[in-house]
Order: structure tokens, then C-alpha cells, then sequence
């Protein structure tokens, strides 16, 4: 069922049992940022409460607090009365087959979000699952936002909003960093921990991924490559690949940049983003995956060649259909 925000506000607060909060495999900022945050509300309001994580926290999020509370689990075998679900909008990216919990609730913003909880609060105008999980916990009690829950929901909306520049950007979104501020959150103490603790493994892995570098659709599509033995060779985490994609986005004339990582033999994660015109979220959703109009993503099984070959079909429609979209928009579009 989808409920408002007041409504969303009033079962959260009412919450009673053992309550279970995860988010997406692969946790990013916005995922560590708004579980972490509601774990620390949470237990503000005396609730019982657990974190558990399918993947591992990525060290540049060690600084949040409560993180050295979160439990990475393959499985979860507790039995909880509630989950909480947060920044996820299909089953699968949680990464577990089964959450023993008798009542589900889902927080997130993603455009692709199909409701598979009892309850859902899903809405994708907002920049991230941080700012929606403040304004909930504003109309629940504000005077709980302490400095523990302000710093994971700025770091999540920072995230989210690459440092406030996409286009999910919104005044709001400005007006509630503001008031995170105002409590107490440093932003420069959250930039330098997330983009000023790089290992020098990563610019190596940066160097090998660069290499990979190729152009598709007349050069309106850039994408890099990510092999599993480019982390043996140089002993980056997988997740020091973060923002790698941003390169092939950054050329001159690329709509769609795109970026394979393998994560076992035969087995892919492909990322999307877009300069604006086209949008990856339903690129993606075609071929399994999800989320937003900017920025998107799927998981793909076999050869390499033939995932891009799926992809490259797909993305030439998209252009094209971005082409019309901008001919009927503008009645004169430049070429695109
Ligand atoms: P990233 O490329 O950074 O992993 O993800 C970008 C966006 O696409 C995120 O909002 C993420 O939730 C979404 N996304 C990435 N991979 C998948 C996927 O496999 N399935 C779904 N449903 N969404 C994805
Ligand atoms: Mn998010």
C-alpha cells in the first residue's frame, strides 16, 4: 500500500516489535546515509532496532555514526517483526532471497519503484532516500535530528546529488542541507572523508579502466570497462570504482556513458548515465535493472559482447526516441 508522507510518519512512529532495517546491495552513500539515519532515530524513540547489509560499507563511509553497528550477513535468520527498506525499489537489490519479517515497509525515490511491501513511500522527484527519510522524520519529531542522524541524511543527499549539481537538485534539497548545517553537520569534514582518503590502488585501477575507453552510436555513447583482474593487478576494492563513470559522461558530444563491471566470470553490472536527453531508467528497466532518468543501472548474464550488443539496440531507440522528444519539445531541435 502507498501511504503520504503523514501516513508513513504515523506507522513509523508507532512501530512496535523488532524492527530490521536494510537497503541495496552494493550500499552507496544515499543507502548507508538514510538506513544509518533512520537506525539512530530510531533508537532515539526506544525502538529495537538492527541494520543488516548484504554487502560490505565501503571504508570512505566509516565516519557515519552508528556504522560499526551494521551486521553483513549473506543470510538473515532472526525472525523481525518490521523491515525497513530504504532507497530500493525491487526485491532483488537487497541481495537477499528472503527477510524474515512480518510487515515490510520500502522508503525510496526511485522512478522504476514496483510497491513488494505492505507499505511503501516512494517518491522519485525527491533528490535522494535521505532527504525524503528528514522530511518524515521532521513530521515524526524533529527534535530527535541530532548531529547522528543529520550527518548520514546530509551525506546521502550529497551523494545522491553528486556535491548538489544534478539535476535532482531542488531548492529544497538546498533548504534541508541548510538546516543539517544548521545542527551541526560540517560539509567539509563529509567531502574529505568520502573524496579525500583515495588509496593510491584506485588511480591504478582508474589507469587500467581509462584503457578500456570506446565509443558506440557515432560517439554519442563512451564506455569503460572494469575486469576482475584489473583489481587483482592492482588491488583496488570494487568500490573504488565509484565515480569512474563521470570520464565517458565528461566528453564532448556523449549522451549516454556507460560502464561493465564484471563481477564474475559471465556476470555483469552495467551502470548507465546521461547527459539529460535520454532517459537510462527506462533503458535500463528494459532490460531488467532500474532507476532514475540520469542515472541507471542493470545486471546482465554472459558474454560481454553480446550485453553490449542488447544495450546498443536499446540505447539507439532511446536516442532516437530523445531526438522526437526534443523535435516536438522545441519544434526545431539542434542535432543531436
Ligand atoms: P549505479 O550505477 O551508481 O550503481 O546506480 C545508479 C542508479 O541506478 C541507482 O539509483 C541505482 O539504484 C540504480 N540501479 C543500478 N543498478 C540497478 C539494478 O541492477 N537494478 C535496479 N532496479 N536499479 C539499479
Ligand atoms: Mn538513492
Amino acid at each position: 500500500m502507498r501511504l503520504n508522507r503523514e501516513e508513513m510518519a504515523e506507522l513509523i512512529e508507532g512501530l512496535e516489535g523488532r524492527i530490521l532495517i536494510t537497503t541495496h546491495k552494493n550500499p552507496d552513500g544515499d543507502a548507508v546515509g538514510s538506513s544509518l539515519a533512520w537506525y539512530n532515530f530510531l533508537k532515539k524513540l526506544d525502538k529495537d532496532v538492527t541494520v543488516i547489509y548484504r554487502d560490505r560499507i565501503p571504508y570512505f563511509f566509516d565516519f557515519l555514526p552508528g556504522v560499526y553497528d551494521v551486521k553483513v550477513l549473506q543470510e538473515i535468520k532472526d525472525k523481525f517483526d518490521w523491515v525497513i527498506i530504504t532507497d530500493v525499489s525491487d526485491p532483488k537489490r537487497t541481495g537477499f532471497d528472503a527477510i524474515p519479517a512480518e510487515k515490510s515497509i520500502v522508503i525510496d525515490h526511485h522512478v522504476t519503484a514496483e510497491p513488494f511491501t505492505d507499505y511503501s513511500i516512494v517518491e522519485p522527484e525527491i533528490s535522494s532516500t535521505c532527504e525524503l527519510s528528514y522530511y518524515l522524520m521532521k513530521l515524526i519529531n524533529a527534535d530527535f535530528i541530532d548531529i547522528s542522524v543529520a550527518l548520514p541524511i546530509y551525506t546521502g543527499i550529497y551523494t545522491d546529488t553528486g556535491s548538489f549539481s544534478y539535476s535532482n537538485t531542488s531548492p529544497e534539497t538546498f533548504e534541508v542541507a541548510a538546516e543539517l548545517v544548521r545542527k551541526g553537520v560540517n560539509p567539509y569534514f563529509v567531502m574529505s572523508n568520502i573524496f579525500e582518503r583515495n588509496r593510491l590502488n584506485k588511480f591504478k585501477l582508474l589507469e587500467l579502466v581509462l584503457r578500456t575507453l570506446s565509443f558506440a552510436l557515432g560517439g554519442k555513447v563512451a564506455h569503460i570497462t572494469l575486469f576482475r583482474s584489473f583489481l587483482e593487478e592492482t588491488g583496488a576494492y570494487p568500490e573504488e570504482s565509484e565515480g569512474f563513470i563521470n570520464y565517458p559522461r565528461s566528453i564532448a558530444g556523449v549522451e549516454v556513458a556507460v560502464f561493465f563491471k564484471e563481477i564474475e566470470k559471465g556476470s555483469w553490472k552495467v551502470s548507465l548515465r546521461s547527459k539529460g536527453k535520454v532517459d537510462v531508467a527506462s533503458v535500463a528497466k528494459r532490460l531488467g535493472g532500474g532507476g532514475h532518468r540520469m542515472a541507471a543501472g542493470f545486471e546482465a548474464e554472459g558474454e560481454l559482447t553480446e550485453i553490449k550488443e542488447r544495450l546498443f539496440k536499446e540505447l539507439e531507440v532511446a536516442l532516437e526516441d530523445a531526438y522526437y522528444e526534443g523535435l516536438s519539445q522545441k519544434g526545431n531541435p539542434k542535432e543531436m
